[in-house]
C-alpha cells in the first residue's frame, strides 16, 4: 500500500488534535508515515501509532526552534526523497501552509490548501474545500506530481487505528537558506485555559447582543461548562468587548467545530464565512427573523440574558 506522509504539529511531544485528525485521512489514502521535527520529536510516537503512523521519521536540531519555517521544509522534502510518498497531508496552520507551499514548489506539485475532508480517488486523492465564504463546496485534485494537502482542523473526527509507529531517525542536511530567519524573542500568550478557537471541538461566540465587554463573562460561563473556545463577531471585537484574535468571519478566523453556539450574533455574510462550516449551529437571537436562523440547526429566539445562564445552568447540572 502507498506510503503518506504526514507532518506532526506538537508542542514538546505532545500531538495536536489536527495532526491526530490527518491521520484519519490518511489513513484512507494509504499508510501513514509521520514525520516529527524538535524537541520532544521521539515522544511523539506512541500518539502517532495509537493512531495508525505505521513509521515515524524524526529529527531534531537547533536549527528547527532557531530559525522560522525553512529548516522544517528541508526536512520534510528529505523525508519526501526518503519514502517517495503517494501524497503529503500537513495540518492547515499558518505555519503548515506556509511549509506546505514551499515544499510543493520545491518538488514541482501541485498544493490544494484548506481542505475540509479527503478521499482516495482513481488518479489520486480528492480534496474537498469550502469556497467563497462557504457558498460553493469544491472537489479537486492535484493534476501534477505528488499532492501535497493542508487540511483544517476539525475536518474528520480522530480514530484510533493502532500501528507499529516504528521510529525512526531521519536524517537533514539544511540548505543555505535555511537560517535566513532567525527567532530572536519568544513571548508566550497568556494562557486562558480554554482550547484553540481554530482547533476547539465546541465554539460559544458573542456578538453585538451581548452589549458590554463585562457581559461576555456569560458566554465565557457558557464555553466552560462545555470545555469550548470563545469566538466573537467583529462588531463585538470592534467595540473593543473582546480581543481580535478571537473574531471568528471573513477578517478574523475560520472555525470549523462540532458545535457553534452564535449569541446575540445576526448572521451577516462575512461573520457566516467563517463558522459556516461548523458541523452543528445553534443561534440564541431575540429578534426572529435575524439571518442566522436561515442556517441553524437549532434555534432560540429569546433575550440571551435569559438563555444563555440557563443553558450554562442545565449543561452543569447534567454533568453532575
Ligand atoms: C469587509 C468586511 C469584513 C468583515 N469581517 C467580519 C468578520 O470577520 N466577522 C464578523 O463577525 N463580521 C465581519 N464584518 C461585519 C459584518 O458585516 C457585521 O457587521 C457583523 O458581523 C455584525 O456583528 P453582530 O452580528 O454581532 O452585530 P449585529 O448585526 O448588530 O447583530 C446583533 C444581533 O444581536 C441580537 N440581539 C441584540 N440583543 C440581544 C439579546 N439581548 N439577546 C439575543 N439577541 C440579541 C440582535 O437581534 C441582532 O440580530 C465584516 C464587514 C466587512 C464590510
Amino acid at each position: 500500500m502507498a506510503e503518506v506522509l504526514v507532518y506532526v504539529d506538537h508542542v514538546d511531544g505532545a500531538v495536536r488534535k489536527p495532526t491526530l485528525e490527518l491521520l484519519t485521512l490518511a489513513r484512507r489514502i494509504g499508510e501513514p508515515v509521520a514525520v516529527a521535527l524538535g524537541a520532544g520529536a521521539e515522544a511523539t510516537a506512541p500518539a502517532l501509532a495509537e493512531h495508525g503512523a505505521v513509521k515515524v521519521l524524526t529529527a531534531d536540531a537547533p536549527e528547527f526552534a532557531d530559525y522560522l519555517v525553512v529548516p522544517k521544509v528541508d526536512a520534510l522534502q528529505a523525508a519526501y526523497e526518503a519514502v517517495s510518498p503517494a501524497a503529503v497531508l500537513v495540518p492547515s496552520s499558518a505555519e503548515g501552509k506556509e511549509i506546505a507551499a514551499r515544499l510543493a514548489v520545491r518538488i514541482g506539485s501541485g498544493i490544494i490548501t484548506d481542505a475540509v475532508d479527503l478521499e482516495a480517488g482513481d488518479e489520486g486523492p480528492v480534496a474537498t474545500q469550502s469556497a467563497f465564504a462557504a457558498s460553493f463546496t469544491t472537489k479537486s485534485r492535484v493534476s501534477k506530481g505528488t499532492p501535497v494537502i493542508t487540511v483544517k482542523p476539525n475536518s474528520a473526527a480522530v480514530e484510533a487505528a493502532p500501528a507499529a509507529g516504528t521510529v525512526e531517525a531521519l536524517s537533514v542536511s539544511f540548505g543555505e537558506l535555511a537560517t535566513g530567519t532567525k527567532v530572536v524573542a519568544r513571548t508566550p500568550r497568556e494562557s486562558t485555559g480554554r482550547p484553540e478557537l481554530t482547533e476547539a471541538a465546541i465554539v460559544v461566540s458573542g456578538g453585538r447582543g451581548v452589549n458590554g465587554a463585562e457581559n461576555f463573562s456569560i458566554i465565557e460561563a457558557l464555553a466552560d461548562s462545555l470545555g469550548a473556545a470563545v469566538g466573537a463577531s467583529r462588531a463585538a471585537v470592534d467595540a473593543g468587548w473582546y480581543p481580535h484574535s478571537n473574531q471568528v468571519g471573513q477578517t478574523g478566523k475560520s472555525v470549523s467545530p462540532q458545535l457553534y453556539i452564535a449569541s446575540g450574533i445576526s448572521g451577516a455574510i462575512q461573520h457566516r464565512a467563517g463558522m459556516q462550516t461548523s458541523k452543528t449551529i445553534v443561534a440564541i437571537n431575540k429578534d426572529a427573523e435575524a439571518p442566522i436562523f436561515e442556517l441553524v440547526d437549532y434555534g432560540i429566539v429569546g433575550d440571551l440574558f435569559d438563555v444563555v445562564p440557563q443553558l450554562t445552568q442545565e449543561i452543569q447540572s447534567r454533568k453532575g
